[in-house]
């Protein structure tokens, strides 16, 4: 069926619905309030674009209903993605971890490739122009936007969320969608760096460490894992602190406490710590407590450590207070007061209700003709690829059907 559709958002989703829906009669437009596509893709991976990962399971996936995401992993494995970005004239390559990438290591390999395959089959960019309102009329939608007010057979709000809005993030497709009646979870921020009220955090500011780290969730220890550790002048940062920060992030949303205890050396035992620091607390009787830990831990991290236990660093230490520091290095723990918020977050939960979108064509159940792709839905993945993957899918998924 020839038909004229409007894309919001010339983005992930949006670019790829684009090219499978043009493969039929349709004439589309795409709209996007910046003045180029895939802005925010030229940002991912920092720049270099980690396009998806070779372990694409349903498992990597959150949201009210994650198993929603079934379908469109099904239909665009990773069998269907190489082929799909192959076809576009993009190789990809992996790293040890499984993160795929484009093979240049340049995000704006990944944009070039989408945005010449759309203008290859005939897509018309708009850009520049903010979508304002959509309104359903004679079983088509009328679009207000920048310059205009268009008649259209079908819409995709490919509109994404409004994560780092200095890239032109916003939070239109919720309004959109709540304006024709969809329910939507409000979004928070995941992927997204950690304010912590303590001050001794701010002495180790600029260390990294390799560490592991818990989240601790109402005093309850909810997820555990290995990785990165960047101490800031406002708090966390780092690879493993993102990885934490969907579980520390909804805590904070749902009004319960939050911290991160951190194992600064975990291929030590806590008993064989302590017997080591006792073993060296006794052949170096006279060393002040602040050389006894050199070498072993950065010596900030030794001053924040110290700093907490009341430890005067240039007194020799033993017995009970050298047992309580060995603990602390093991179990040191950062009370988190908030995120860096959507303008520090890579990606928001919540959004649009998944159990009013149908998931084999990403098509609302309420109204025929509108469908809904990308970070706009209630869907957010893990870090290492999983959100691109889902943009790129879901976006499939609704160009299928459209160019039925
Ligand atoms: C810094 C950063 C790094 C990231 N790195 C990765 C990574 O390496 N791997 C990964 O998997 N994910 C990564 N992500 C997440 C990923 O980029 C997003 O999940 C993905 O781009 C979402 O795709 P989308 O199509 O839903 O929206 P987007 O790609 O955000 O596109 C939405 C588009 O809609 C436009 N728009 C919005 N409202 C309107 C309106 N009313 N009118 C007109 N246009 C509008 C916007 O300008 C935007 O261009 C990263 C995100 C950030 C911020």
């Amino acid at each position: 069926m020839k038909r004229k559709v409007a894309i919001i958002g010339a983005g992930a989703s949006g670019m790829v619905c684009a090219i499978t829906a043009a493969s039929g009669n349709n004439t589309i437009k795409i709209f996007d309030k910046n003045s180029r596509a895939g802005r925010k893709i030229l940002a991912t991976g920092n720049g270099r674009c980690n396009i998806s990962n070779t372990a694409i399971t349903m498992e990597h996936y959150h949201g009210h209903h994650p198993s929603f995401v079934r379908h469109a992993l099904k239909q665009f494995d990773r069998d269907k993605m190489d082929s799909f970005f192959r076809s576009l004239g993009l190789e990809l390559t992996g790293v040890e971890d499984g993160r795929l990438f484009p093979m240049s290591l340049q995000a704006s390999s990944v944009v070039d490739f989408l945005e010449f395959a759309c203008r290859k089959k005939g897509v018309t960019f708009v850009f520049e122009s903010e979508v304002l309102d959509i309104t359903p009329e004679n079983g088509g939608y009328k679009l207000s936007y920048e310059g205009g007010r268009e008649r259209f057979d079908a819409v995709v709000i490919a509109s994404g969320s409004g994560a780092m809005p200095s890239l032109g993030s916003n939070e239109s497709g919720y309004t959109f969608a709540q304006k024709v009646g969809h329910r939507f979870y409000d979004p928070f921020p995941v992927l997204v760096q950690l304010i912590s009220a303590d001050k001794q955090c701010t002495r180790a500011s600029g260390v990294k460490v390799d560490a592991v780290l818990s989240a601790v969730i109402d005093h309850q220890t909810e997820q555990t894992i290995r990785g990165d550790l960047l101490f800031t002048n406002y708090g966390l940062s780092g690879l493993a602190i993102l990885d934490l920060s969907r579980t520390i992030s909804s805590a904070l949303y749902h009004g319960r406490s939050a911290s991160v205890r951190i194992d600064f050396l975990p291929d030590m035992p806590l008993p064989s710590l302590k017997k080591a620091l006792t073993v060296r607390a006794k052949t170096f009787s006279s060393m002040p407590s602040s050389l006894l830990l050199n070498g072993l831990l950065h010596k900030k991290i030794v001053a924040m450590l110290f700093e907490k236990l009341h430890i005067d660093g240039s007194k020799a230490l033993s017995g009970k207070p050298l047992q309580s520091l060995a603990y602390e290095i093991k179990n040191f723990e950062v009370k988190i007061a908030d995120t860096r918020g959507p303008k520090g977050a890579e990606v928001m939960a919540g959004g649009v209700d998944c159990s009013e979108i149908d998931p084999k064509t990403m098509e609302s159940r309420l109204h025929s003709g509108l469908f809904f792709t990308g970070e706009v839905v209630d869907i957010d993945g893990d870090r290492g690829g999983y959100n691109l993957h889902w943009a790129w899918a879901s976006g499939y998924l609704a160009g299928k059907r459209l160019s039925l």
